[in-house]
């Protein structure tokens, strides 16, 4: 049994890193400058976007996203029940219903089927997940918004460097969100960011981080600057700082060869539990290169998922289960939802257990998961 403890995910950080982020600490600019609006470039250049926005977590960008489509209270937005939190915790904030639509069996993803059942009048919106970074059914989910008239929101968290039918994931949706907490792909520390094709969106969301301000604040603090400014809309302090953005510069500079290194792994772990009955792993769509945030196998229904999860656990291997559906949490019970009318989340969720999987593993930290998995089920 190994000694230490192997997390289910963490950063890699290496000496560039650390001195970009020294050399801002010893600018003139700490927050709101150059190295915010280089990150904001590089992301959108490599996300396929025309524009980016950078905040302070991912969380705060899709706030910001469903704050500036301006939705009437009481619109109804469609998500996904198996995601983190912040997904359909966003609705919330802005007077928004989430309503939850049932998964794909194979790929965990928001089923295009189950988003139509769900519309009504008052949907306004659809936020989907890319779930553990392989990309949703996107034309079929742009079709229906299309059909009913309704924003789309793509929660890409775990998709960035994911690519739908060729194309990058972070341009397709109105709007599309990344987080840069240190078990995603990249990291800022805590961050996040929104890609969009709008130029009058991107605007928005940049007014929206910084207290609705029509004025940035290179254009307030420079010598020549006046004081006036306007308060446009009601937006609050989400900036993201340049000590950030430069470590985000240097982590962009690696992220094909991130995705590639947890692809590399995800196949090693589908080799090695390729002849394991119990064990089903996750199915990949032919059209999409998967950037592998999450790497999950579903444990066969003989097998209690808690117990292997204690026994991992027990040997040091930092399992994990991702996820919890939304609808359980106290604060969403007041929406009576009826758990059976999710009869796969349900199902997966019961199953299903993360493996670690992170750039830096190492071809012994991979054995022992290995290792471990097989004796757990014996
Ligand atoms: C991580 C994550 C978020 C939230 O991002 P933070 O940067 O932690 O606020 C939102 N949605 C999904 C799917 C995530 O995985």
């Amino acid at each position: 049994m190994r000694k230490d403890f192997l997390p289910y995910g963490i950063h890699s950080i290496d000496e560039e890193g650390i001195n970009e982020v020294v050399s801002v600490l010893k600018s003139e600019w700490l927050t709101t400058g150059p190295k915010v609006a280089e990150f904001e470039k590089n992301l959108a250049h490599y996300a396929g976007a025309k524009h980016a926005t950078a905040v302070n977590s991912g969380t705060s960008a899709l706030d910001i996203a469903v704050q500036s489509l301006k939705l009437p209270p009481g619109s109804e937005i469609i998500t996904t029940p198996f995601t983190f939190a912040a997904t359909a915790n966003c609705a919330l904030y802005n007077n928004c219903i989430p309503v939850f639509a049932d998964i794909d069996q194979k790929t965990y993803n928001i089923s295009p089927e189950e988003i139509e059942k769900k519309i009504t009048e008052k949907t306004k919106a659809i936020i989907y997940v890319d779930y553990a970074g392989q990309p949703c059914d996107i034309d079929e989910i742009l079709e229906i918004a299309k059909k009913h008239n309704l924003y789309t929101i793509e929660d890409a968290c775990h998709a960035l460097g994911a690519r739908y039918k060729g194309n990058m994931v972070g341009s397709q949706a109105d709007v599309s969100i990344f987080s840069f907490h240190p078990v995603k792909h990249i990291t800022t520390g805590e961050g996040g960011a929104l890609t969009t094709n709008s130029k009058e969106m991107d605007d928005m969301f940049k007014m929206l981080r910084n207290h609705g301000m029509d004025k940035s604040a290179m254009e307030r603090f420079g010598k020549n600057a006046g004081y006036l400014y306007d308060i446009k809309m009601l937006g609050r302090n989400y900036r993201i700082t340049d000590i950030q953005c430069a470590l985000g510069v240097s982590q962009l500079k690696k992220i094909e060869s991130f995705v590639s290194r947890r692809n590399e792994i995800a196949k090693i772990y589908n080799e090695e539990f390729s002849g394991i009955d119990e064990i089903t792993t996750p199915f990949v769509k032919d059209d999409v290169r998967h950037a592998f945030h999450l790497y999950t196998i579903l444990l066969d229904r003989k097998i209690n998922r808690d117990d292997f999860f204690s026994k991992m656990r027990s040997l040091n291997i930092g399992v994990n289960v991702h996820y919890i559906p939304t609808y359980k949490f106290t604060t969403y019970q007041k929406f009576n939802i009826n758990q059976k009318s999710f009869p796969v989340t349900e199902d997966i969720f019961s199953r299903i257990i993360s493996l670690p999987l992170f750039p830096k593993m190492t071809t012994d930290d991979i054995t022992d998961v290995v290792e471990a998995v097989k004796e757990s089920l014996a």
